[in-house]
C-alpha cells in the first residue's frame, strides 16, 4: 500500500463552517431522531468522528478555537446541506503549519469562522483510509462498524478480501470494447461489509427518506463508505478507462450529469500540461523543505521534482495518466469539477429535507505516499486544496445561501514522515519489510512452541500490516488463545 513505516501517531484534524449547535437548535427534532439511531449502542468517541461532533454540539472542551461569532441559521427548518469534505491523509497540522500561505476565504474561512478541533485522534491502531472514512460516517470503531483496513483476511473464505470489493456486482457504465474483458468481472464496489449505518443513512431515515445523499471521489471505498447503504448517487474515478463509475448495488446506469461528464472527456484536459507549483512567489523550501530528497518516489514517470510531466510516458491518455492524473493535484480538481455538477443537477439544498453532499478528495493521499508529508508536492497539493475549498464555499454561498449548509472538513489519517527524512533529522528510523517480517515471525514461532504438524504452519495469512495465525495449528498443537498470546508479548 506504501512505504511508511508503520505505528505513527496520527491527528485528524476537523473544522465546522458553522456552528452546528444552532443548527441543531434549530432543527430540534430532526436532530434528536438522528441522534438516537447514529448513537445507539456506540461507544461515542471524541473528535475523531467529525458529523458526531457535529451532531452532539461543541461543548465538549476539546481544545477548538473561537473565532468571531458563529453564523446562526434562523428560521424553522435545519440545514438545507449538509456537506462533508475528506481531504484524504491531510495530517492535522498542516492547517496551522501553512496557515499563514492561505488566502483568505479557503480553510481559514472554516478556521476563523467555525470550529476548529486541534486535538483529535482516532481511537484505533490501523488508521487507513477506509477504516478513517467508515469512522467518521458511522461514529464508531472498526470493532462495531467492520471496516478494519483497506483490506483484510477473512478466514472464512480463507482468502484476502477488499472492504468494499463485491464479487456480485457489476461496474457501471459496464466496460466496452477491446482490453476490458479480463475486468469485466473484477469486483465492484458495494457497502455490503459495512455492518452499521451512516449518518447519511440515519438522516435519510429520520427525513422520512427526504434527504437526498450523493457520496463522490477519486477512490471506490472513499465514495462508498460515507454515502452508507442507501445513497442517490455514489461515484468513483476508474483509471481504466477515465471515467466516473458506479456499481450495479446502487443502479443500472449513470445519472445523466455523470454520463455527460464522462462524454465530455474532461478527464482528459490534463494530458498535455505539466504540474508546477501553484505559487512560484512562495518559498516552498522554507514552508516545507528541499524539492528532492531521498526517500522519495517518482510516481508514473512523473520524476522527483517540479514540473512534473504528466502523460505518463504516453501518445495519449490511457491508465497510467489516469493514475498520474489521480497522483497530481488535477484530479481533485476534477473531482470538484463533478461536485460542482451533482449540487447543480440534483438540485441540492433545494429539496424539502436536509440533503447530505460527502466529497473525499484522494489526490492529496496519493501525493503525500509518493513524495512524502515534508514534500514541496504535499505543500502544493494543500495549497490547491485550500483553493478548491474556496471555490467550494463560493459555490456553497451561491447555490444553497450563506447561512443555509454546514460544512465540515476533516482527513481519514495523517502520515508519518518519509524514514529517510526523519533519519536525516537524527531519529531513530527505516522502512520494514513485510515479508521479511512475516518469515521471521514464522521462524521465531517455530522455535519458541515448536515446529507445527507437517503441512501446517503458524501464520495463515498477511493482508496489509497485518499477520493472521493460523488457528488449527494452535488447536493442534494443544495451545489456547492466552498462550500463544504471552508468547508474541514477551
Ligand atoms: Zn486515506
Amino acid at each position: 500500500m506504501n512505504g511508511y513505516a508503520r505505528g505513527q501517531p496520527i491527528v485528524g484534524n476537523l473544522s465546522c463552517g458553522y456552528d452546528s449547535r444552532f443548527v441543531l437548535g434549530l432543527a430540534a427534532p430532526l436532530r434528536k431522531r438522528i441522534l438516537k439511531r447514529y448513537s445507539a449502542g456506540y461507544r461515542l468517541f471524541y473528535g475523531a468522528c467529525a458529523l458526531l461532533v457535529l451532531g452532539a454540539g461543541v461543548s465538549f472542551g476539546l481544545g477548538q478555537s473561537r473565532g468571531p461569532d458563529p453564523v446562526r441559521l434562523d428560521g424553522p427548518v435545519g440545514p438545507k446541506l449538509i456537506v462533508l469534505v475528506f481531504f484524504d491523509q491531510m495530517r492535522g497540522d498542516f492547517l496551522s503549519r501553512w496557515q499563514d500561505a492561505f488566502v483568505k476565504n479557503g480553510f481559514r474561512r472554516l478556521m476563523e469562522q467555525g470550529a476548529w478541533f486541534r486535538n483529535c485522534h482516532y481511537p484505533y491502531a490501523a488508521t487507513v483510509t477506509a477504516a478513517g472514512h467508515a469512522s467518521v460516517s458511522t461514529g464508531c470503531t472498526p470493532s462495531v462498524h467492520g471496516i478494519v483496513g483497506n483490506e483484510w483476511y477473512d478466514r472464512e473464505a480463507r482468502t484476502r478480501v477488499g472492504c468494499v470489493a463485491s464479487g456480485r456486482w457489476d461496474r457501471v457504465p459496464a466496460f466496452n470494447k477491446t482490453g476490458s474483458a479480463d475486468r469485466k468481472h473484477e469486483p465492484q464496489a458495494s457497502p455490503e461489509r459495512l455492518l452499521t449505518d451512516t449518518f447519511a443513512d440515519a438522516l435519510r431515515e429520520a427525513s422520512g427518506g427526504q434527504s437526498r445523499v450523493i457520496s463522490l471521489s477519486l477512490t471506490g471505498r472513499a465514495a462508498t463508505l460515507p454515502a452508507g447503504k442507501r445513497p442517490d448517487a455514489c461515484y468513483w474515478f476508474d483509471t481504466a478507462d477515465g471515467r466516473f463509475v458506479t456499481s450495479s448495488y446502487y443502479r443500472d446506469a449513470p445519472h445523466s450529469w455523470v454520463a455527460e461528464y464522462n462524454g465530455s472527456r474532461r478527464a482528459d484536459n490534463w494530458f498535455s500540461v505539466r504540474w508546477e507549483r501553484f505559487r512560484p512567489e512562495l518559498d516552498y523550501g522554507r514552508y516545507s523543505g528541499p524539492d528532492d530528497v531521498p526517500g522519495e518516489g517518482t510516481g508514473y514517470k512523473q520524476g522527483r521534482t517540479f514540473p512534473h510531466p504528466m502523460d505518463a510516458g504516453e501518445q495519449e491518455p490511457g491508465p497510467h495518466y489516469y493514475g498520474v492524473l489521480c497522483n497530481s493535484p488535477y484530479g481533485n480538481e476534477m473531482l470538484l469539477e463533478l461536485a460542482d455538477r451533482a449540487i447543480t443537477a440534483e438540485g441540492l439544498g433545494q429539496g424539502p429535507g436536509s440533503d447530505f453532499l460527502s466529497i473525499s478528495f484522494s489526490a492529496n493521499d496519493y501525493i503525500g505516499h509518493c513524495w512524502g508529508p515534508d514534500s514541496q508536492e504535499a505543500f502544493d497539493v494543500t495549497l490547491r486544496s485550500d483553493e478548491i475549498m474556496r471555490r467550494l464555499l463560493d459555490t456553497l454561498d451561491l447555490r444553497i445561501g450563506t447561512q443555509r449548509y454546514i460544512v465540515a472538513v476533516t482527513a481519514d489519517h495523517g502520515v508519518c514522515p518519509l524514514p529517510e527524512v526523519a533519519r536525516s533529522q537524527g531519529k531513530d528510523s527505516g522502512r520494514v519489510d513485510l515479508n521479511r517480517l512475516k518469515g521471521r515471525a514464522e521462524a521465531f514461532l517455530k522455535e519458541t512452541l515448536g515446529a507445527p504438524a507437517p503441512g501446517h504452519r503458524w501464520l495463515e495469512a498477511q493482508a496489509e500490516d497485518w499477520l493472521y495465525l493460523d488457528i488449527a495449528t494452535i488447536q493442534k498443537q494443544r495451545l489456547t488463545d492466552k498462550e500463544v498470546q504471552d508468547v508474541l508479548d514477551g
